[in-house]
This record gives structure tokens, C-alpha cells and sequence, in this order.
């Protein structure tokens, strides 16, 4: 806590520098980071900068583009006012706790504060090894970070909370993974890069006072109003509990799959981080699992509100200490707590559901009424985004009805939903034209289809970057028709499907 409100004061940001960092994090003991610098790259390349984020954290993205700013994007140089550091954290892996994980292939350069007075991390991922390693290489190669790229920016489109990518470069060096690839780093903007994971550090090693060191300092930097709570460490873990479980809502109405939902990539500021073997669902299958290295399904599309519930429960724990002033009551009242995420998910989720639907009132049956469409779906191998898309002009004249059974193996099937949706929207009072406009602001036209985000990778990968730049210009407006980047709507022809994502790590 103390950090964030001395610093603040005492050094104010250079605004006139080209990143205007304004550091806290690095303030903080020496358990919580490694200060190390990135690594030098051997011929940086730039490959696009995202200009609109850099207005609204004040850098000059002219800088950034700048050999100057190229050289400190690919770690060759390090700004004014950076304090490189590579965070500690620990985290759950598929189920297995690990007491040490931490930026292996990251730096965290420093924080800046947007125009709104909102402070962010900037990170570099990709630029070598810290402490942290173990025995990997510290680099990233460039597929996962174009992966991360587009990704990450579509969510921010599709008013998804999530991490930010502020630019991509190529290092002009190679990696070896499986074969022999281009290293790339992006630099990641994040809220902050506080996991779960970073509590659970300091809580396996009995650290309490770092571990309250921490909470305050999150408590500080995202949750100030806590702190008039009666107990502020337990109202700061309900109050994460609702973000996280209004995230995971907002994942499964959008047929988004993180892939690695781990609790050191789950960030207690609520936004999804670590863009891995994510991928977005193309026809509907609840039990969908594309990455290759979730044998066992953990991290399935429908799983995913029970692991971060599960994940947060792992937070409670590290936590306990705090909690009640770690007395007795601690753990009947974390437990109090978790039991809340049903109720917050449930709302979020049913709540988007009745916006997809185009239903503005309450009314008994409405979950029943979406969880049939979503099981016609899964049985017909209907596209999750399309048919959603098409039922906003079936709301407004069931002319549009013919483009949604298309979308259906058996069209029938959704006959007999719409009859029931049909007399479901009949109590409503909307006109028809504004009951479809809203549900075009929530349904997207645009997701970032696998094969399309694969697409851009492999250009990538042999030196054609258009399909890459298209690609997140078409992704930055999901809910615009675009008519002259309709193809971009298309799920994969049956030989374009991809089957599996890997971390490439
Ligand atoms: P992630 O895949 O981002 O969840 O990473 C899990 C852990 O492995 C983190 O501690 C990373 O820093 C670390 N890690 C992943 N890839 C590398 C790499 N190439 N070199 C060093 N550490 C890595
Ligand atoms: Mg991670």
C-alpha cells in the first residue's frame, strides 16, 4: 500500500518522457523480483505498435517506432524511468503446486498511468532468461506472441477484460522448439501481473508479512474501497471471487477457451492473461478441448467456471493467514466466500444470455430456454458465433429465421426452440428494430477463428506479415458487419479446421 501512495507523490512521472513509467512494484522487498535486465536481441524488427493504446497510456508511439524505442521494445536499451524486474510468483499447474514459477521469459519494465488515472504494467514477454527460467530459454517464439497479439486485442474489442499488446517485434534471432522458428517479444500491458499464483509464493513459505505486504499492495492498486471493509482481507477476496466469476461468465458467452487455467495465470485484477493454446469455439461442443497439453479435458470449454472456482479456492487458502486475522473463523468464512461464486457467476451469465437472446425482462425459464438452444447446437454442430449472430435479425422478422437453420444439421431442431423463443419474446415490450440492434452489440460478427489466427502465423513465419495486420484491423470492430471482410466470418472449411493449439513455449 505504502509503495503506491509514496511513490506517487514523492516522484511524480516524467510526463515528458517517452514512457511516462512511474514505478511501484519495484519498490516493493527484494522476495517479490529478480532485477535483471532483458537480454540483448540481435537485429530487432519491428512489426506493428498499437497506436490507440499507446495514446491512452500517454506514450509516443512515434517513439516507439523510433530505433530508440525499437531498442527498448526488444530490450537492447533500457528507457528512462524503467526498473526492470522479473516478478515471483508459485501456481497450481493442472492441479500440481509448484512453489516457484515466476518470469521466466518476462521482464516487467514498469508501470504508467493512463489518462484516466488508471496505472499499468508494461512487460516485455520474450526477453530472456532470469532467475526464474529453469531450464527454459527465456524466449518466446514469434507464433505464440502473434497468437497473444491478436487475440488479446479482439477480447479487448469484444469488452472482454484482458491483458493488452502495445507491440510486436522480431528479434532477428532463432529459436529451437520442436523446430527451428523466429523469436519474437511482445510487449504485454496489463492491469497488473498479480496472480493468484504471486499470493501462493509467499503463503508456502510461510511469509506472512510479505504475503500482507502483497495484499495491501493489491488491495491498494485495485481494490481501494476494501480497505473500510471490517475485515478488508476477506472483502478483498470476495470482491475478486465476483471479477473472477463475472470473467469466466463473459468466456462462456463468447465460446472462449483459455487452455492453461492455472492459478499462476489467473490474475486477480480479473482480466484473462496468458494467452496460450487459447482458442475460440467454432461449431458449439460444451466438452471442447484444443490444447495439447490438456490430456485429461481439465481446462474443457464447460470446465472452465469450476476451475477458476478452483483456483480461488487455492487463493482462500493463501490467504487464511489474513483472513480473520488468521484466527479460527478464517476458513468457515472463506468458505462463506467461495460459495458466492455460483450465485455471481450464474447472474453475469445469465444476465449476457438474456442480451444474446434479445430478452430485456426477467422471466422464469429463461436459462432453461438458452441452455436448449445451446444443446440444439451442440447436437446440429452449429457455429456458436454465427448462429447467435443470425438470431438478431430472426428477433426482428422470422424472415431471418432461414439463415439460422442453415446453420443447424437438422434445421427442425431449431424450429422448435424458435417457436418457444418466439412466444418467450412476445412478452417483451421492445420494438423489434431496436431488440435487434441491441443484440448485434453483443452477439459478434467477428471472433478470432483458429484457422484464421494459424493463417496469419504461418505468413508470419515465412516473412508475409498482411495477413497478420488484416486480421487484427478486421478483429478491432467484432461487431460491425465488414462486409468486405465477410470470408473473415467463416468457420474453417473441413480441411482448415485446426484440431489442436500448443503453447509453443
Ligand atoms: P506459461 O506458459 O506462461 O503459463 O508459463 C509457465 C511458466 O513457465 C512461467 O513461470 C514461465 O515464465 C515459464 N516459461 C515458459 N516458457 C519459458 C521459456 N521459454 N523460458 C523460460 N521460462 C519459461
Ligand atoms: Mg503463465
Amino acid at each position: 500500500m505504502s509503495q503506491l501512495a509514496e511513490k506517487s507523490c514523492v516522484t511524480p512521472a516524467d510526463a515528458a518522457a517517452p514512457i511516462p513509467f512511474d514505478n511501484t512494484y519495484a519498490r516493493m522487498p527484494e522476495a517479490f523480483f529478480e532485477r535483471v535486465k532483458p537480454a540483448a536481441v540481435a537485429a530487432p524488427k519491428l512489426l506493428r505498435v498499437n497506436d490507440a493504446l499507446a495514446r491512452q497510456l500517454r506514450i509516443d508511439s512515434a517513439f516507439l517506432k523510433s530505433p530508440e524505442g525499437v531498442a527498448v521494445l526488444s530490450g537492447n536499451e533500457i528507457a528512462p524511468g524503467s526498473d526492470p524486474i522479473a516478478q515471483a510468483y508459485a501456481g497450481h499447474q493442472f492441479g500440481s503446486f509448484v512453489p516457484q514459477l515466476g518470469d521466466g521469459r518476462a521482464v516487467l519494465l514498469g508501470e504508467v498511468v493512463d489518462a484516466a488515472g488508471k496505472r499499468f504494467d508494461i512487460q516485455l514477454k520474450g526477453s530472456g532468461q532470469t532467475r526464474f527460467s529453469r531450464r527454459g530459454d527465456g524466449r518466446a517464439a514469434l507464433g505464440p506472441v502473434i497468437r497473444e497479439y491478436i487475440v488479446s486485442e479482439a477480447m479487448a474489442a469484444l469488452g472482454i477484460p484482458t491483458t493488452r499488446s502495445l507491440a510486436v517485434l522480431l528479434t532477428g534471432e532463432q529459436v529451437m522448439r520442436e523446430r527451428v522458428l523466429p523469436g519474437g517479444i511482445l510487449t504485454r500491458v496489463a492491469s497488473s501481473h498479480l496472480r493468484v499464483g504471486t499470493f501462493q509464493y509467499f503463503a508456502a513459505r510461510g511469509d506472512v508479512e510479505n504475503l500482507r505486504a502483497l495484499a495491501d499492495y493489491a488491495i491498494a492498486r485495485h481494490y481501494p474501497d476494501v480497505r473500510s471493509a471490517g475485515d478488508p482481507y476477506l472483502a478483498f477476496f470476495d470482491v475478486v471471487v465476483a471479477a473472477l466469476a463475472r470473467l469466466s461468465a463473459r468466456w462462456m458467452l463468447i465460446g472462449f477457451i483459455h487452455g492453461v487455467l492455472n492459478t499462476d495465470n489467473t490474475a486477480i485484477a480479473g482480466e484473462t492473461i496468458d494467452y496460450g493454446p487459447c482458442a475460440f469455439i467454432d461449431a458449439y461442443r460444451p466438452d471442447k478441448v484444443f490444447s495439447s497439453i490438456d490430456q485429461f479435458g481439465r481446462y474443457a470449454f464447460e470446465n472452465q467456471p469450476a476451475a477458476v472456482a478452483w483456483n480461488l479456492a487455492r487463493f482462500a487458502e493463501a490467504l487464511l493467514p489474513l483472513i480473520a486475522d488468521g484466527g479460527a473463523k478464517a476458513i468457515e468464512c472463506a468458505n462463506a466466500s467461495i460459495a458466492a461464486f455460483d450465485d455471481h457467476f450464474n447472474a453475469a451469465y445469465l444476465a449476457g444470455m438474456r442480451r444474446k437472446l434479445g430478452l430485456v425482462r426477467e422471466v422464469e425459464g429463461d436459462l432453461e430456454l438458452a441452455s436448449d438452444l445451446l444443446a440444439r447446437m451442440a447436437e446440429n454442430g452449429a457455429d456458436f458465433t454465427l448462429t447467435f449472430r443470425a438470431l438478431c435479425g430472426a428477433a426482428a422478422d422470422a424472415k431471418g429465421d432461414a439463415e439460422v437453420r442453415g446453420l443447424f444439421a437438422n434445421p427442425s431442431a431449431f424450429d422448435e426452440w424458435a417457436g418457444r423463443w418466439r412466444q418467450r419474446l412476445s412478452l417483451e415490450e421492445q420494438p423489434a428494430e431496436m431488440r435487434r440492434t441491441d443484440m448485434l452489440s453483443v452477439n459478434p460478427m467477428f471472433i478470432p477463428r483458429n484457422h484464421r489466427i494459424e493463417a496469419a502465423i504461418r505468413d508470419a513465419e515465412a516473412g508475409r506479415f498482411e495477413t497478420f495486420h488484416e486480421l487484427v484491423e478486421v478483429l478491432a470492430h467484432p461487431f460491425d458487419d465488414q462486409p468486405k471482410f465477410a470470408d473473415y466470418a467463416k468457420p474453417p472449411r473441413p480441411e482448415e479446421e485446426v484440431r489442436q493449439t500448443f503453447c509453443g513455449t
